[in-house]
C-alpha cells in the first residue's frame, strides 16, 4: 500500500507521516529531506542554487540514504551525516530554488518511485499524490494556517536555540508556500482524490487516527 501525504511547509506532515508509518509497520520516506540534501550539496561544493547543470552533474551518482535511529531518522549524503545541515536556515531558505529545477525534480521523482516500488510506504512531500505516486491508495493533503505553522516552527527553533521572531518565520513560511505553489514543474497542489485535513486545531493523536481510519476504510473496501 502507498500512502501519499502532501502539504505546505510546517503543516505537520512529517511528524504525522512518521507516526502513521510506525503504527502500520510501513517504511517512511521524507522527500523534502532529499531536496534539502541536494541544497546542502550545492552549498558545500560552492555551486549556485540556480545552476541546474552543475547541480545535476554533482547529484548523479550521489547516494542519499536514510537510517532509522532512536533520535529519529538520520540522513546521509555519500556517507556523510547531513541530518542537522539539512535543517539549517541557509538550507531551508534556499531549498525551494533547488527544488524548482526541472532536472533535479526528474531525478528525485525517479529515486522516490524506486524507493516506493518494493515496500508498503508512507511518503511525504509536495507532489507525491499528484506526480510521484499518482496511484497511491490513500492521499492526504495537510493544511494549517500560516500563524499555526509559524508557531510550530518557533517552538522547534527555540528547542534548538534558534531565536528567529515569529513574524519573520511567518514571512519565510508564506514565501516558501508561494515559491512551492507557483513553480512550473509539479507545484504544490492538492490531488483531486486527496482528503484534506486542517491540522490547525487538531492534536497529533487525532491527526494520526484520522489517517489510520481512512487507511482501514480503504482496506475494507479493497477486500470486499
Ligand atoms: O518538507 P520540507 O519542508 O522538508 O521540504 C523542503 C522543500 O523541498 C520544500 O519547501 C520544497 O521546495 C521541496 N520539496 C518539493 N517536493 C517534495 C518535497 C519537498 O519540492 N516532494
Amino acid at each position: 500500500m502507498q500512502i501519499a501525504i502532501d502539504g505546505p511547509a510546517g503543516s505537520g506532515k512529517s511528524t504525522i507521516a512518521k507516526l502513521v508509518a510506525t503504527k502500520l509497520g510501513f517504511i517512511y520516506c521524507d522527500t523534502g529531506a532529499m531536496y534539502r540534501t541536494a541544497t546542502v550539496m550545492a552549498k558545500q561544493k560552492g555551486i549556485d542554487y540556480g545552476d541546474e547543470a552543475a547541480i545535476m552533474a554533482a547529484l548523479r551518482g550521489l547516494d542519499i540514504t536514510f537510517k532509522p535511529s532512536p533520535d529519529g531518522q538520520l540522513v546521509f549524503m555519500a556517507g556523510q551525516d547531513v541530518t542537522l545541515a539539512i535543517r539549517q536556515e541557509e538550507t531551508t531558505n534556499n531549498v525551494s530554488q533547488v527544488s524548482a529545477l526541472p532536472k533535479v525534480r526528474e531525478e528525485m521523482v525517479r529515486r522516490q518511485r524506486e524507493i516506493a516500488a518494493n515496500h508498503d510506504i508512507v511518503m511525504d512531500g509536495r507532489d507525491i499524490g499528484t506526480t510521484v505516486l499518482p496511484d497511491a491508495e490513500v492521499k492526504i493533503y495537510m493544511v494549517a494556517s500560516v500563524a499555526t505553522r509559524a508557531q510550530r516552527r518557533y517552538k522547534e527553533n527555540v528547542e534548538k536555540g534558534i531565536m528567529t521572531p515569529v513574524a519573520k518565520l511567518e514571512e519565510e513560511i508564506a514565501e516558501r508556500d508561494r515559491k512551492d505553489s507557483t513553480r512550473a514543474v509539479s507545484p504544490l497542489r492538492k490531488a483531486a482524490d486527496a482528503v484534506e485535513i486542517d491540522s490547525s486545531h487538531m492534536t497529533i493523536d487525532d491527526e494520526v487516527q484520522t489517517i489510520i481510519d481512512i487507511v482501514n476504510k480503504k482496506r475494507l473496501k479493497t477486500q470486499n
